[in-house]
Parts: structure tokens; C-alpha cells; sequence
């Protein structure tokens, strides 16, 4: 590291450079990043641009080869010492991203950034496991089928600041774990955790160039990635509008796509639910100010309980906790930049104008600064932009209905199709309205239970394919099939 650049949070130093062909290499422009707790400035950041991006992409594919001939089995110890370098850096990784991206700290130190070395770890051990393709006879041409699974190349990973680390590393590690070298362009708003990735990838002993960093600018470093014609695979995290974006960029050259995007998810109730449960799911809505992709911003309560759930959801909004998110008990932290905040409070101003009806908040936090209150709106129109767009702040929506099929009406009334959570006591309920929701994940009397193992992704505008588990593997490997006549070799090799 050039020390006059390194940015120190705490103990922790950061470059603010990318990280390409295994060394460390600045640009002559740099973008600010500020902490969206205090504003204050934490360093400037190499804003990179298609020479960094070519950069980058060259030293991938160079490393390619060799790293994709190791295998399943000779990857895994790379792959296992990074894990246990992640896991010996929880603590710095969560004082740095929550620093960095406003998120809460007690998450980020006892849940978020675990997963970061998890996600590494178990796509390593699955791929030695699970990557082996199929066999079969079609008996009635006398032949024999073998899928076989191949390392697709360079894969361009591009993700956005709400958990840049743990989303990062859900991409890095099956791409790895698959045999693919690696580009990976941070959110510029959130940039230093996957800065700390190349750290610990260096640590590790990964060789050079199998994962590499351009730090940048979406419109410019993502834009130069996206149009790289040596990107075999790209997975993107992010929003609907700059996936369409990307979507058009990556078409020049048919680049094989994968996006992971928003949400506007319901959340129902049912009157035979158990309320207590229910009640506390539709607070931890509020978690992480709202910037979650899977959030259940439309609450839909049956009409019979609408009225004291409200009073008893306002009263619960009402505690919670709004503030510095480095403390254990806030429950509120920041939003990211002055730009979200500017268009989140958008969306609730136009409720407003819209006829919604406030129950609680409605515009920034007395605190200043990127903090807003917890907002609830009942009375929204269903074709209101509230109803229909993804805020991705601390707003939610109480809405109600009176029959099952109403339910499943309102909840698949959007053009999102991400999660769906449910709470009923009726097993048979449950079953139908999980069919009848569209959605990649449906949570009934539980929310956000992930499991590696699963399928995560979503329907309509949410997203195109499915990643994690097996899906990842699909996505990240070039599958062939041989087909060859029995009997046909002179020098049969079983
Ligand atoms: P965003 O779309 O603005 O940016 C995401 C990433 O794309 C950033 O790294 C950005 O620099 C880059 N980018 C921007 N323009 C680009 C371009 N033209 N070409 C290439 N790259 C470009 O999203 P955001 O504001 O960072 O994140 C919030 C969004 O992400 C929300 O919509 C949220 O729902 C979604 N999200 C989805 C999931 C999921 O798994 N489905 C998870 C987290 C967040």
C-alpha cells in the first residue's frame, strides 16, 4: 500500500486502490467516499475506467488456465484458508462496512460479515462435492451421455453498497469455488470492504490474478465490465433501472447474465395467525433502514385484525431506536448518501400528494444528517407509485383484505416478484397462497431463513436466473454433454 493513500478506520487500514494481476495500482482520478453516519470524509478512492477494466480483465483470463485445471479438489485449500482469513477479520470487517455503508454494527459483528467467510467456505466444500455433472444410457440409439461441468472463464461481479461484503463474497465464492478467475467492481458508495477482500485474497495465497478489483464509478468502471468482450459470465446486484442498462451493454456480446434485483414484497397476514409473531416480522422490516432487497414493504393484514394490529405496529415503530448504528441499541441507522435520502423522502412527499395517510414519520430524522424516521403509510392507492416502487428506505405500507384470493390478488399486484412472506396457522392456506404468490422465495411464519443450499432470485422484473446452491454452478460453468455409441472404442476405458 502507498501510505500517504491508505484510509485507517479504527486499527484497520484500507487501500483505496484496485487490486489487479495481484498488486495493488491507483488511477489519476479519484471519487470521494464519505461515512453515512457523520458525513465525514474517509479517502479518496481510484475511480477506474475501461484501462483498468482491460487491465483487470487480462490478468483474470491469464490466470484462468491454471486455476481452472486445479479442480474442484485442488481449489479447495485456497478457498479454505480465505475463509479463515475472513473469519480471523470479522471484527475489522464489521467496524469498516458499518462505517462505511451506515448498516448496524451488532449485525454486521454477529451475523452479516460471518457469512461473508461462510459463503466462501461452503460453495468451496459444494463444488468438490457437487461438481461432478451426470451419466445416463439412451438406451433405445445404444449410447452413453456424461455432463460435464467446465470453468466458464472470467467472471465480472458487479454489487451494490446495502452488504457489499456478504453479497460480494455470495457471488466470489461460487465462482471460485467453479473454477472461474474473478472482476469485481464494488458500489462506489460502499467501496472498502471488498477493498479489504483483496487483502485477504493476497493472504490467503490465491495466485495472482485469479481475483482481481477495479474500484470505479457504475456509469464507467461497471459500464467497461459489462462491454468486456472477454466476460464469460456477469452477475449483477443491484436496481431495476441499471439493469436494463446493463442488460442492453452486455447484449454486444451476448454476455450470459445473471441479476439479482428489487423488490417490493408482500407481507400477509392472516386473522388465524399468531400476532405476536406476525407483529415482530413486520417491525424487522425496518432493518438495515429499509435498504433490503427482500424487504415486506407491503404489509397486507386480513380487515379482522387490521385495526389492532396498526395500533399495536405504530407503538413498535414508535420504539424504535433511531441513531448511530456503531451503538448495540439502535435499530435505525442512516441512510447511505444525501442522494437516496433525497429520493426516499420523493417517494414519501408523492405518497402524500397521492392521498396516503400517514400513521407514523413521514420525513427526515430530528437526528440531521442521512438519518429519516421509520415511516408508515396506510390508505394507498394500489396503482400509486408507493404501491408499485421499490423505496428502499425505512417506509412501509399497511393495506388490507378480506378474502384469500384478494390476498394473492394484491400481494402479485406489482411488477416485482422477489420474496413473499406469510403468517397463517392453516397448513393448507400456507400452501396455496406460497403457490399462488409470484416470487423466487416464499417465508411462511418466518422471514429471511437463507440457506446456501437454496435457489435466490426473483420473478418478473426482480431478476433473471437463479443463484446460490447448485444454481450457482449452472450459472458460473460452461456445461457440456459427450454423447458416445457403447461398444464403439477399441481401448475402453471402463
Ligand atoms: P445500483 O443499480 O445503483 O448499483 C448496483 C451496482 O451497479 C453498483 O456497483 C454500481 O456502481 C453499478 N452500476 C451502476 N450503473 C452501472 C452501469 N451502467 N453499468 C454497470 N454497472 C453499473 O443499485 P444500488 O443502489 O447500489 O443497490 C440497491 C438496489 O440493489 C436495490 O434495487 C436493491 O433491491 C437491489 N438489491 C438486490 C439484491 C438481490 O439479491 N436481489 C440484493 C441487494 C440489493
Amino acid at each position: 500500500m502507498v501510505e500517504d493513500r491508505v484510509i485507517t478506520i479504527g486499527e484497520v487500514q484500507i487501500s483505496p486502490d484496485h487490486y489487479i494481476g495481484g498488486r495493488r495500482v491507483s488511477s489519476e482520478r479519484t471519487f470521494t467516499d464519505i461515512s453515512p453516519i457523520d458525513g465525514r470524509v474517509l479517502g479518496e478512492i481510484a475511480a477506474g475506467s475501461k484501462r483498468e477494466v482491460d487491465l483487470a480483465v487480462a490478468a483474470a483470463l491469464e490466470a484462468f488456465p491454471v486455476w481452472a485445471a486445479l479442480g474442484p479438489r485442488g481449489r479447495l485449500p485456497y478457498l479454505e484458508r480465505l475463509a479463515e482469513v475472513i473469519e480471523a477479520r470479522v471484527p475489522d470487517l464489521a467496524l469498516v462496512e458499518t462505517t462505511d455503508n451506515g448498516s448496524l454494527y451488532e449485525a454486521s459483528l454477529l451475523r452479516v460479515m460471518k457469512r461473508g467467510g461462510h459463503n466462501i467456505h461452503w460453495f468451496a466444500e459444494f463444488a468438490v462435492e457437487k461438481l461432478r455433472g451426470d451419466e445416463w444410457d439412451t438406451h433405445h440409439r445404444n449410447a452413453h451421455n456424461r455432463v460435464v461441468y467446465h470453468p466458464s472463464g472470467v467472471a465480472a461481479l458487479i454489487t451494490p453498497w446495502n452488504a457489499p461484503f456478504m453479497l460480494s463474497t455470495w457471488k466470489v465464492g461460487p465462482a471460485l469455488a467453479a473454477g472461474n478467475t474473478v472482476v469485481l467492481k464494488p458500489p462506489e458508495w460502499a467501496p472498502l470492504t471488498c477493498s479489504l477482500l483483496a487483502d485477504f485474497v493476497e493472504e490467503a495465497g490465491l495466485p495472482p490474478g485469479v481475483f482481481n478489483v477495479v474500484q470505479g464509478i457504475g456509469e464507467e468502471a461497471g459500464e467497461a465490465l459489462v462491454k468486456h468482450p472477454d466476460v464469460a459470465r456477469l452477475s449483477f446486484t443491484g436496481s431495476v433501472p441499471t439493469a436494463k442498462t446493463v442488460g442492453r451493454n452486455a447484449a454486444e456480446n451476448l454476455t450470459p447474465v445473471s441479476f439479482e434485483l428489487g423488490g417490493k414484497s408482500p407481507l400477509i397476514v392472516f386473522e388465524d395467525a399468531d400476532l405476536d409473531l406476525a407483529l415482530e416480522n413486520m417491525i424487522e422490516q425496518y432493518d438495515n433502514s429499509g435498504q433490503v432487497c427482500l424487504s415486506g414493504t407491503r404489509i397486507l393484514l386480513h380487515a379482522s385484525i387490521a385495526d389492532d394490529l396498526l395500533a399495536r405496529m405504530t407503538a413498535g415503530v414508535a420504539e424504535l431506536q433511531v441513531g448511530d448504528p456503531m451503538e448495540f441499541d439502535t435499530d435505525v441507522g442512516p441512510l447511505i448518501h444525501p442522494e437516496h435520502l433525497e429520493r426516499v423522502n420523493g417517494f414519501v412527499q408523492r405518497a402524500l400528494k397521492d392521498g396516503a395517510s400517514l400513521v407514523y414519520g413521514g420525513g427526515p430524522h430530528e437526528l440531521g444528517g442521512l438519518y429519516y424516521q421509520p415511516t408508515l403509510f396506510v390508505d394507498v392507492d394500489e396503482d400509486s407509485e408507493l404501491f408499485q416502487e421499490e423505496v428502499f428506505g425505512p417506509v412501509l405500507l399497511i393495506d388490507t383484505f378480506e378474502t384469500e384470493e384478494e390476498a394473492v390478488r394484491k400481494a402479485n399486484h406489482t411488477r416485482f416478484g422477489l420474496a413473499a412472506v406469510v403468517f397463517t396457522r392453516d397448513e393448507a392456506r400456507a400452501a396455496r397462497v406460497a403457490e399462488a404468490v409470484s416470487a423466487g422465495l416464499v417465508w411462511v411464519n418466518c422471514f429471511y431463513v437463507r440457506d446456501l443450499a437454496q435457489p435466490f432470485g426473483g420473478t418478473k422484473q426482480s431478476g433473471i436466473g437463479r443463484e446460490g446452491g447448485l444454481w450457482s454452478f449452472d450459472f458460473f460453468s460452461d456445461i457440456k454433454v459427450i454423447t458416445h455409441r457403447h461398444d464403439s472404442f477399441a481401448n475402453p476405458t471402463r
